[in-house]
């Protein structure tokens, strides 16, 4: 029998997501990493009964989110059947379909066979009748966008879903999907780019994607503010054998450049003089823009999520901080999104 802790709602600040009215947790967490079978479930159990007690009230998943692809949502299942029962709504649950799920020309991109089939496989794993947000999880050039913003639509007008959004689009795809949304009467609740000190890609670009979604109304969930661990102390003297890194999975070790871990050292030091770890730097710098409604981490210990909602007790960024992190805050070519962004 699990018993959130009482206090959990007045530790953690809610942040409206965008012009909606759905409050999302300054930090929520994601299933992609560290919630396949590989990982005992005894160890999922622990980060997700930790983020509640945080007053982690959303929590990420996509389609694909394993090993094997559907392993985190049918977790995330189990769970909600069990500690959770419940809790189902005071959770915010999105997953999202886009990269390939299964074989065949109807198991990836954008059109509407796929999305549909995808999202009532996901509901099917997680034993919900609903998610609270469904994306699109990448842009698809061969699909017109009428047909896959109008499968989130019907995602929603059939109750599958509570609200729509879209991931890893660029700002000049953005501007496409907001005038389909517009036209068929769907109402976008939010983007999900990637995004750290070491990834800046949404500020590039007159409009960049910041400036769209902002001047939309759309709130953002940046995903990978640590940079999938880079940005910790984690890799500076080394690789250890529990990192991701280590694992051979999406964190590539050519990440680990001797420039590269230059600036992460700098970065650290200036954190040190906040008062703070690296990580926890790293999430409230991406927080310190009011169009960013969350920082979306992911986490392999209780632990580190304890930490990484610290990060929201830290100070302010002064002006000096913000330019001295500037000159050391320079894309690692860690952005393996990137490419699906635009096509
Ligand atoms: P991240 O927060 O940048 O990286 C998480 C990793 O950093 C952890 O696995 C852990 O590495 C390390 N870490 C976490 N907290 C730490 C702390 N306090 N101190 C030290 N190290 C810490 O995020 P991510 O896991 O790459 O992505 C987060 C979520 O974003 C995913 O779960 C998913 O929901 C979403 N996402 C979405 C997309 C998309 O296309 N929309 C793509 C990728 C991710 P170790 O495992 O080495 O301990």
């Amino acid at each position: 029998m699990f018993t959130p802790a009482p206090g959990r709602y007045g530790a953690m600040p809610y942040r409206r997501c965008g012009r909606s009215g759905l409050d999302l947790p300054a930090v929520a967490l994601g299933l992609w990493q560290n919630f396949g079978e590989g990982t005992p479930e005894t160890r999922r159990r622990e980060i997700v009964r930790r983020a509640v007690d945080l007053g982690i009230t959303h929590l990420d998943l996509a389609n694909n989110y394993g090993p094997p692809p559907g392993a985190a949502e049918a977790a995330l299942g189990r769970l909600l059947a069990g500690d959770l029962a419940g809790l189902r709504d005071e959770l915010v649950i999105s997953t999202k379909a886009g990269y390939t799920q299964w074989p065949g020309p109807y198991g990836e991109g954008g059109s509407r066979k796929y999305l549909l089939a995808s999202l009532d496989q996901s509901l099917g794993r997680l034993g919900l009748d609903h998610v609270d947000i469904f994306y699109s999880h990448r842009f698809d050039p061969t699909t017109p966008l009428h047909e896959t913003l109008g499968a989130l639509l019907t995602a929603v007008r059939s109750g599958r879903a509570r609200y729509a959004g879209i991931s890893s689009y660029s700002a000049e795809r953005t501007v496409q999907a907001l005038a389909v949304a517009a036209e068929i009467g769907l109402d976008l609740l939010v983007h999900q780019p990637s995004y750290s000190m070491v990834n800046r890609w949404v500020e590039d670009g007159d409009p960049s994607l910041l400036d769209v979604v902002g001047d939309a109304g759309l709130g953002t969930v940046v995903f990978s503010p640590l940079a999938q661990g880079l940005l910790t102390d984690k890799y500076l003297d080394g690789v250890p054998e529990d990192s991701r890194a280590a694992r051979g999975g999406p964190f590539r070790r050519e990440f680990l450049t001797e420039e590269t871990l230059g600036h992460v050292r700098a970065l650290n030091e200036i954190a040190a003089a906040r008062g703070q770890t690296l990580a926890q730097m790293a999430i409230a710098w991406v927080l310190r823009d009011p169009r960013v409604t969350t920082a979306l981490v992911g986490a392999s210990s209780p632990a580190q999520l304890d930490s990484s909602v610290a990060a929201l007790d830290g100070p302010g960024f002064s002006q000096d901080e913000l330019m001295a992190i500037d000159s050391h805050a320079v894309d690692a070519g860690v952005n393996i999104w990137g490419p699906r962004s635009s096509d």
